[in-house]
């Protein structure tokens, strides 16, 4: 099956199309046939599209809206110059798998897309304002594009961490709010959590039952998740992807009554205060120079400049500190694992996360850790550490990929 692989923001929309079917699943021989990312729909947008093994496609068009945007993909991707074996026509794309960012309580697993479904995203719209609705209209524009004959499944962030007992998930504010409102945390990036650990089990030998790790999403975004007998239990993610740790726009934890006292003393709106801490805090607000570990990196190195080194410093003590605290909550954890932009790319932050954590017997090796970068994958402490620390490089669509076609194959989603 040619799986088209849909991540649509407000103003964006990323793809990837994958060759996959339950064969190719347990081979794990499931390939990437191209991919694209279009950026600034509603005015001149920017394009790029990339089938393996050629030299990128770059462009830019007057694409209105997310189906103007899929009708762009589709010529590009049936086009003679393009030619992706097995692409003719737009009866090649036998599924459409869509990101989506809240699963709410009612989506403990990825499902196929109805009406029924689509009312009860709608419904969860309350609880990511931003992200909801731009999966939405990529989900209609699919829909007009592509027809009811194509299904079209919805793959959760929320999903993994269903699994969270109610002491991890619960706030202690009065529990009506949690009934009234489903105020609760329910955690993100569980598709790449959920990745981490498949790829764990796949290159220890280990069982489901057997995973018990700490995992680290550390991209612009950045989560950890405790895995306990292959099952998130805790995540620093919350309500909204803004609690847990440092991020590169984002404050992570802090004391709520800030939110009040800045309001006061700023005299700004709640609104504002809560732009500043999502888009103006964390890397970028610390250092005032940027939110991008690579730049940051620059300027410690050509200007040791102090709030840069400040940044990433706060940045891996949060990390370390949630190491700590989950290693409380699950009694112990059998490895660490590294993923995304700066878990896979910075040797340096991972050494920081790592540097004395000997009372838990983790110890980085240098020259591995420094090795391990640019998609490599393996294992990065000493022989001798007790816990093994590893960089597992993310693949968030060849999980949405494969959970759309078991749930159109009606086979389960595990
Ligand atoms: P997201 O998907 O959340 O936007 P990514 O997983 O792409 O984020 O990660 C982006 C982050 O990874 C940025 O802070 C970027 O600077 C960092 N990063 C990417 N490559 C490197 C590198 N070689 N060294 C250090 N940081 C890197």
């Amino acid at each position: 099956m040619n799986i088209l692989v849909l991540n649509c923001g407000s103003s964006s929309l990323k793809f990837q199309i994958i060759e996959t079917d339950l064969e190719l699943i347990e081979k794990g021989a499931d390939r990437e046939l191209c991919r694209g990312l279009i950026e600034r729909i509603g005015s001149e947008a920017l394009i790029t599209f990339k089938v393996e093994g050629k030299s990128p496609f770059k462009s830019t068009a007057p694409l209105r809206d997310h189906k103007v945007a899929l009708h762009y993909i589709i010529k590009w991707l049936t086009s003679d110059e393009t030619s992706i074996p097995g692409i003719k026509s737009l009866e090649d794309i036998h599924a459409i798998g869509h990101r989506t960012v809240h699963g709410g309580e009612r989506f403990k697993k990825s499902v196929r897309i109805d009406n029924d479904v689509i009312t009860g995203m709608e419904d969860n719209i309350e609880l990511a304002p931003l992200h909801n609705p731009a999966n939405l209209k990529g989900i209609y524009a699919a829909r007009e594009v592509f027809g009811p004959s194509v299904p079209q499944v919805g793959i959760f962030d929320t999903s993994f961490h269903s699994t969270m007992p109610e002491e991890a998930y619960l706030y202690g504010i009065p529990y009506q709010y949690y009934r009234r409102y489903k105020i609760r945390k329910y955690g993100f990036h569980g598709t790449s959590h959920r990745y981490i650990a498949y790829r764990y089990r796949l290159l220890t030998g280990k069982s489901r039952e057997e995973t018990n790790i700490i995992t680290l999403h550390l991209g612009n975004g950045a989560s950890a998740c405790a895995i306990k007998h292959g099952k998130s239990i805790d995540t620093t993610m919350g309500f909204t992807p803004l609690e847990g740790l440092m991020m590169g726009t984002r404050c992570g934890d802090i004391d709520p009554t800030i939110i009040d006292f800045l309001m006061h003393k700023e005299g700004a709106s709640v609104e504002e205060v809560f732009n500043i801490l999502n888009k103006r805090s964390g890397i970028l607000g610390i250092s005032g120079l940027t939110n991008d570990m690579r730049d940051l990196e620059v300027e410690i190195m050509e200007h040791k400049d102090r709030r840069a080194q400040l940044a990433i410093d706060m940045f891996c003590y949060k990390i370390k500190k949630y190491i700590g605290s989950y290693m409380a909550a699950m009694n112990g954890a059998d490895a660490i694992c590294f993923s995304a932009g700066i878990g896979e790319n910075a040797p340096e932050v991972r050494e920081k996360c790592c540097a004395d954590l000997e009372f838990f017997g983790i110890k980085i090796d240098k020259k591995l850790n420094d090795k391990m970068i640019r998609g490599k994958e393996g294992i990065i402490s000493t022989a001798d550490s007790k816990i093994p620390v590893y960089v597992i490089p993310t693949n968030e669509e060849l999980v949405l990929a494969r959970d759309t076609c078991r749930v159109v194959l009606n086979a389960p989603v595990v």
